[in-house]
């Protein structure tokens, strides 16, 4: 079934990641500028990237150049593929130790014969500004504070820019991952809505969604939620991003929704220029924050 009435793309309501991402930046900047004056370095991040995936390149180039936009200091370290998981241990405990790295990022995936979770496990909690360490979910999921995962963090802030009230809102989550599905169902819950957690295995997915205010689509899924499973005036955040090639060979990034059958939505995220901005703007905003926990220590 496909929407008959489906508008153009124009018509469909968007969620300006893009501008708002920049604004958070600019924030960003000037609370660093308030913490050097204040303590007479700005924050630093350290940014570890094992290997030379092309896509972790793209993401570590993005993110150590926001850093420069925001005046936080970035180090990198680029180790060969084939690093010693016990190298990388003795770098992180030399990362925790030093007063000058505020952040700690390693950048995933990493090569197989590696174990993550001790190595995500290993980072300072209060350094760990991916949100991934055990302490900082179980934080989270307790409504206790502690560094929030950056995507979840930026979906709630473009939520934020068109609902002011979550309480009783039915929230539909399509994902169940560590690093967006569940950390945002939490924070969903913690704001009172009513959080429906969806994923592969799930029945009838396209009825669920079409009873939701909010769909949340991160499932890596391209094109998933199609515009008969929104119902009227639902805000959909797309959090999927998958490379297809088109038939004359051309690439391009797609979201997990048919963004062009949305028009009936009240507002959507485009994909690229939505939840991704947020991301990375949540990254540097969790810099600062682990910055002034430490300083405030
Ligand atoms: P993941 O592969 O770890 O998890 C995907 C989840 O979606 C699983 O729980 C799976 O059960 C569910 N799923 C997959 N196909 C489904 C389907 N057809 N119907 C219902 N559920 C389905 O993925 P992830 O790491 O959470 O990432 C999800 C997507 O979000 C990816 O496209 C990823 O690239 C993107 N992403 C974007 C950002 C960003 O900054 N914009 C950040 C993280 C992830």
């Amino acid at each position: 079934m496909t929407n008959a009435t489906a508008p153009s793309p124009e018509q469909v309501r968007l969620i300006d990641g893009k501008a708002i991402a920049a604004q958070l930046v600019e924030q960003t900047r000037q609370e660093v500028e308030e913490i050097a004056a204040a303590h007479g370095a700005a924050p630093g991040l350290a940014v570890v990237l094992v290997g030379s995936d092309p896509a972790s390149e793209v993401y570590v180039g993005r993110k150590i150049a926001q850093c420069r936009k925001a005046g936080i200091r970035s180090v990198e370290h680029r180790l060969p593929a084939d690093t010693d998981e016990g190298a990388l241990l003795a770098l992180i405990d030399e990362m925790n130790a030093d007063p000058a790295i505020d952040g700690i990022l390693i950048q995933l995936p990493l090569p197989k014969g590696i174990d993550a979770s001790l190595v995500l496990d290993r980072i300072l909690p209060g350094k760990d500004v991916d949100g991934f360490h055990p302490v900082n979910v179980g934080r989270l999921s307790s409504g206790t504070g502690g560094l929030v995962p950056c995507t979840p963090l930026g979906i709630m802030m473009l939520l934020d820019t068109v609902i002011a009230d979550y309480r009783g809102l039915n929230v539909v989550v399509i994902g169940k991952s560590n690093i967006v599905g569940k950390p945002v169902s939490m924070l969903l819950l913690e704001r009172e809505a009513t959080v429906t957690v969806t994923h592969i295995e799930t029945r009838n997915l396209p009825d669920i969604a079409r009873q939701a205010d909010v769909i949340v689509a991160a499932a890596g899924a391209p094109q998933l939620v199609r515009g008969y499973w929104v119902k009227p005036g639902a805000v959909v955040i797309d959090v999927g991003i998958t490379r297809i090639t088109d038939p004359d060979g051309r690439t391009r990034l797609v979201g997990d929704c048919a963004t062009n059958e949305l028009g009936h939505a009240a507002a959507v995220t485009p994909v690229p220029g939505g939840v991704g901005p947020m991301t990375i703007a949540c990254l540097l905003s969790n810099t600062v924050r682990a910055a002034r926990m430490a300083r405030d220590a």
